[in-house]
């Protein structure tokens, strides 16, 4: 078999690059050893944001009678709600494979590995190509002393969970451990998150760090920051964890959500010269390895691992490859959602970040209350907008909570990936009442001409 173009790994980053590259007149093959969509589409981002509908919709049958809205919350019926995930899943799943067959893309279903210069083995096939990519994606991370099985659930098993806990320890505080942690409390269980750092959501802004820890708490969702697990232990009828400071807890499962390495070992990386650093492949800004010919897209490469930059990253490579000069993905640009209740968004520099950059007196840093909001307000939400600019220069980050606020970084990320100044953002009008006008209002006050704010 010969090709341009053989894609290793057929998730967000594969698929994308095979797309893009058959658009641009390109035959690519993709290996891919289980389901095309990989973590994403089938373990990550759907099946996720499918059961925290869920969880939305239990909260909002729990608060109808504050709204007037007779409806008693008689319970969850399990098979239904994975019925519902599963259902969405395949559909998706379904439209892809027809999506990659429409545009000419062979998909392997084996094993890929490197066997030499520009030779690609799938199972008993070798390919022969001109470019190879690597788009294996990332792995669990399991800390020592712990081994994934039975009551000790990764994100994969704690998805198809056949029950509601009653409780659950989750070991890890960052975007996968929070939003299972807002799933299980929204279903009724209770919920004791475990995280080494001193903060939920560490890599994110004080602001939304502290919204979220005070959202819990409120939630009665339990937070034990600085700590570690020593030991855990399981029977039939529960686990119990140990901590490094002598605390022990017990719960009916325990989630291990400490972060997720990159899947690169066995492919024959290192044996064909590709050079890895703790695992993960080393690239240039256009994604090529340090062998010619051999690329890199998604979460094996460094950075946040994020289904949209994988994608972005397969658009780019593709370009590369046919010959353009597309811009690189800026990890900075990524914009990052945190599907808890309330939602978290944010674009850009954090307030930190930005002090370090460019010096504390060199920033402007503006919060906005969503109580001023009138949607929010309908919405039964709080939260709050906060937008940093380059004192007379332009925005640099935008950090949202609150109730779908994911659905406003779009308009962030566009200000922030244009270098837009507020001044320039300002006199554009957003529509009334919405949720963007708090962005809108933010911009006019850093534009010199609050409207809402004092
Ligand atoms: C619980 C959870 C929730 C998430 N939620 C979100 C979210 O809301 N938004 C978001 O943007 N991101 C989310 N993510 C992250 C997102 O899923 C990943 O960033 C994205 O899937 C990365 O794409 P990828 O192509 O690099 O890897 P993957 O999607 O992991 O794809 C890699 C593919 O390679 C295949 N493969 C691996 N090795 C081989 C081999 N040797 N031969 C052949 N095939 C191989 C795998 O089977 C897999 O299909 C979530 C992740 C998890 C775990």
């Amino acid at each position: 078999m010969h090709t341009d173009i053989v894609v290793i790994g057929g998730g967000s980053g594969g698929y994308a690059t095979a797309l893009r590259a058959a658009e641009l007149g390109k035959r690519v093959i993709v290996v891919e050893r289980d389901k095309v969509g990989g973590t994403c589409l089938h373990r990550g981002c759907i099946p996720t944001k499918a059961l925290l509908h869920v969880a939305e919709t239990v909260d909002a049958v729990r608060e109808a009678a504050g709204l007037g809205v007779l409806a008693e919350l008689q319970g969850v019926d399990v098979s239904r709600m994975h019925a519902f995930r599963e259902g969405l899943v395949a559909k998706k799943h379904k439209g892809l494979q027809g999506l990659l067959k429409a545009r000419g893309i062979e998909v392997v279903a084996a094993e890929g590995t490197i066997a030499g210069p520009g030779r690609v083995r799938a199972g008993e096939t070798e390919i022969l190509a001109t470019n190879i990519v690597i788009a294996t994606g990332a792995y669990t991370r399991v800390p020592p002393g712990l081994e994934i099985g039975g009551r000790v659930l990764s994100s994969e098993q704690a998805l198809e969970l056949g029950e509601i806990p009653a409780s659950v320890i989750v070991l890890g505080g960052g975007v996968i451990g929070v939003e299972f942690a807002s799933l299980w409390r929204s279903l009724g269980a209770e919920v004791t998150i475990v995280e080494a750092l001193d903060h939920l959501v560490p890599t994110e802004d004080e602001t939304l760090r502290t919204q979220l820890a005070r959202a819990f708490r409120k939630r009665g969702i339990q937070t034990r920051l600085g700590a570690r697990v020593a030991t855990a232990a399981q029977d039939d009828s529960g686990v119990s964890v140990q901590l490094e400071d002598g605390a022990s807890l017990t719960a009916d499962y325990l989630l291990v959500a400490v972060g997720r390495g990159p899947a690169t070992t066995g492919l024959g990386l290192e044996e064909a010269g590709v050079r890895l650093d703790r695992g993960f492949v080393v690239t240039d800004v256009d994604l090529r390895t340090s062998v010619e010919g051999v690329w890199a897209v998604g979460d094996v490469v460094v950075g946040p691992q994020l289904a949209h930059r994988g994608f972005q990253h397969g658009i780019q490579v593709a370009e590369r490859i046919a010959g353009s000069t597309p811009a690189p993905v800026a990890d900075e640009l990524v914009p990052r959602i945190v599907y808890t209740s309330p939602e978290l968004a944010s674009v850009g520099l954090t307030r930190a970040q930005a002090e370090e950059r460019h010096g504390v007196d060199a920033i402007t840093v503006l919060d906005y209350n969503l109580a001023g909001n009138a949607r929010t307000e309908i919405l039964g939400g709080s939260g709050s907008v906060r937008v940093i600019r380059k004192t007379d220069g332009p925005v640099l980050g935008v950090h949202l909570a609150g109730p779908r606020v994911g659905e406003l970084i779009s308009e962030a990320q566009l200000v922030v990936g244009w270098d837009a100044h507020p001044e320039d953002v300002a006199p554009l009008v957003h529509a009334h009442p919405t949720q963007s006008e708090a962005l809108g209002e933010a911009f006019l006050a850093l534009a010199g001409k609050p409207l809402h704010v004092l």
